[in-house]
């Protein structure tokens, strides 16, 4: 696809180009992910906003930033490569485990009709649950636990997206996808989509990453 369609003309007169552009250009579209809505959620959302002042002059980096309490927000180009492989539509329900920053949510809340996001840390819940609340979304539903058990209340799903890294695939959040729905989950190391079709389940590896661990409380 033509980078121009996304990015306005250069010229003498033309605004200098924003770090967030820049990021958008450099480590999203360049790297193959041009699904327009994608782009455009990306583009919405301004990601220095969920980042601690500290480490601020970071977010639009091409790396993961540092959140505090030994977490981290993803790496821009895995927060749009895992956007693309759950591909919501705006019809979905979205569970996320791993709320964060709330960057990822955010994406997630602009693409889907709702996301669910499960934080274990009640500092980091808290603060995303801010950060979301002043830009504005309504359509976001936050909980304080252990993501291992999913949101049964809400469940099914359309779709699972989980942002640290279980050793295996939680049981209770497959119960909790929607037959023909997909989840995307780094396990290990490993990043895969899993998708459900009645009782068959099928895993689709799509290369290596590094995330925090999905922590085991009481384990
Ligand atoms: N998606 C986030 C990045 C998350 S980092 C963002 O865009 O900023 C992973 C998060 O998962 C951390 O905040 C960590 O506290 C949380 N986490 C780790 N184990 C968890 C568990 N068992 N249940 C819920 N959240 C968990």
């Amino acid at each position: 696809m033509l980078l121009s369609r996304f990015f306005k003309k250069k010229g003498p007169d033309a605004d200098p180009v924003s770090p967030q552009e820049r990021m958008i250009e450099e480590q999203i579209v360049r790297r193959g992910i041009d699904e327009p809505r994608l782009i455009e959620a990306m583009r919405a959302v301004p990601r220095h906003q969920f980042i601690p002042a500290a480490y601020r002059s970071h977010a639009y980096d091409d790396c993961a930033v540092s959140l505090d309490l030994g977490q981290t927000v993803s790496q821009p180009y895995i927060v749009g490569l895992m956007t693309r492989l759950l591909d919501p539509v705006e019809s979905d329900r979205i569970l996320e485990i791993g709320t964060g920053s709330g960057y990822q949510t955010a994406i997630l809340a602009r693409l889907a009709r709702s996301v669910y996001t499960v934080e274990r840390l009640a500092v980091l819940g808290q603060r995303a649950r801010e950060t979301l609340q002043s830009l504005g979304y309504d359509n976001i539903h936050f909980r304080i636990g252990d993501g291992h058990s999913g949101w049964p209340e809400e469940a099914p799903f359309d779709g699972i997206m989980v942002t640290a890294a279980p050793s295996a695939l939680p049981e209770a959040l497959l119960r909790q996808l929607k037959s023909g729905g997909r989840m995307v989950i780094p396990i290990g190391e490993e990043l895969y989509t899993v998708t459900r079709s009645g009782e068959e389940t099928v895993k689709v590896h799509h290369g290596g990453v590094r995330f925090v661990p999905m922590v085991e409380d009481g384990a």
